[in-house]
């Protein structure tokens, strides 16, 4: 969360003239520094890249905005690649990161030039028959056990994702045999980590691979450090050290790579560090209701903002205009879905909210309007755009009711069939 949110209540005020809330709105300057720095701290690294994980938020203006600065795109799924595309992404700007892939993803990806990372030994002889061997293969590597990972991702001997070591080896060697021209490496160890000895520790244990794989002759030309990095969602926690993590990662790799004479690409694929704490959903308050407990209506839902329904994530909230008042009510602050967990906020306290307050809820950049839904016949919100300029420009506009039907085509051959 942060205290200086990048718009006042009389912004706030004007956009809600020209488009209702709820919405959600990005604050461009945010994620170029993020960027920046991001590419800063890894200057010293020969190629270095980050794959923007697209799930995070998987739209076309942030997808843009972000390839500009030099991201590429890591896609899970075969629309993600498409969609890529679109925005003029392809080759090996885009990373294919699936697990259980059927042929036409791979057929999809490999159109699309991308890099193809597989999630399992099997899926040699499934992405052979569907578009055969291509020249730039990566492997996704799970350890058993890690010991930087965090709770959210849980013990790695149960994580459905990535080869053993044994499994690892045997792919990458077949990859090569095959013809495979450069090879690489991926793991994702953790997940919403606020560690900054996170990608220090986990580049010591794919540089340690690296070193074993050379042994046994195959050569990587690049590591794949993944996501993973976390952002504070609570007002008590604090971001990581973007620099600090950099510098750390250049150790390692100074006295296990370059020591021994090697020199390989470092890339990553975050979504929620990059989005995340840059993007806001903003609603207005509609009601008050007294039984047992206070509660505050707003005009968004959970089919807006999923996280803290799904898992009980905490998203700070804050009431525009009344940033310095007393927090002195405490309150739930809920949507108007069927379901009662549809609460952005429980026992919170907050400012006293009046009917036509703007609510701020910040964090919401990343798995915000990703994972909106219909539930309740509820239209997905519109997204807009802070230039670094001050300027305001919708990215997506809100669902209508013609968008439920816009699939209803009743003509298709598979309805008549
Ligand atoms: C989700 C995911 C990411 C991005 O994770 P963040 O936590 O957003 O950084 C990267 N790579 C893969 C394969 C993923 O599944």
């Amino acid at each position: 969360m942060t205290d200086r949110l990048p718009f006042t209540l009389d912004d706030a005020k004007r956009w809600r003239e020209q488009c209702p809330t709820p919405f959600y709105i990005y604050d461009e300057a945010g994620i170029r520094k993020c960027v920046t720095d991001l590419y800063k701290a890894f200057s010293w690294n020969p190629g270095f890249k980050e794959y923007f994980a697209v799930k995070a938020t998987p739209t076309p203006a942030i997808l843009r905005l972000l390839h500009s600065m030099g991201c590429g795109c890591d896609c899970a799924s075969a629309p993600e690649v498409l969609m890529s595309r679109r925005c003029g992404i392809q080759g090996s700007e885009i990373m294919f990161s699936s697990n259980e892939t059927r042929p036409v993803e791979y057929r999809a990806a490999h159109e699309a030039g991308a890099i193809i990372n597989l999630d399992d030994l099997t899926q040699i002889e499934i992405m052979e028959k569907a578009c055969g061997i291509p020249e730039t293969v990566c492997c996704r590597f799970n350890p058993g056990t890690f010991r930087n990972t965090n709770d959210i991702m849980g013990h790695q001997y149960d994580s459905k994702f990535g080869m053993t070591r044994p499994q690892l080896f045997e792919a990458l060697r077949t990859l090569r045999d095959k013809g495979a021209k450069r090879l690489g490496v991926h793991a994702m160890l953790a997940s919403c980590s606020l560690d900054n000895g996170y990608y220090p520790a986990l580049a010591r244990e794919l540089f340690a691979l690296a070193l074993e794989l050379r042994k046994a002759d195959v050569h990587l030309d690049f590591i794949d450090l993944s996501g993973g990095l976390g952002i504070p969602y609570q007002p008590w926690e604090r971001p990581v050290d973007i620099f600090a993590i950099g510098e750390g990662v250049r150790k390692v790799y100074d006295e296990m790579l370059t020591a021994n004479g090697i020199s390989l690409s470092l890339f990553m694929e975050m979504g929620r560090y990059i989005t995340g704490p840059y993007g806001y959903l903003l609603t207005t308050a509609i009601g008050k209701k007294h039984i047992y407990k206070e509660y505050i209506g707003v005009d968004a839902s959970a089919s807006d903002l999923m996280r803290p329904a799904m898992y009980g994530a905490y998203h700070h909230i804050t009431v525009l205009g009344k940033e310095y008042a007393p927090a002195d009510t405490t309150v739930d602050i809920v949507g108007s879905l069927c379901e009662n967990n549809d609460k952005f906020a429980v026992n919170r306290p907050m400012p006293a909210i009046e009917d036509g307050d703007i609510l701020v809820i910040q964090d919401a950049g990343a798995h915000g309007h990703a994972m909106g839904y219909n539930y309740n016949g509820r239209l997905r919100c519109a997204e807009m755009l802070l230039s670094e300029d001050g300027s305001v420009r919708m990215i997506r506009r809100a669902e209508t009711i013609d968008d439920y039907f816009a699939t209803l085509d009743v003509d298709s051959e598979f309805v008549r069939a």
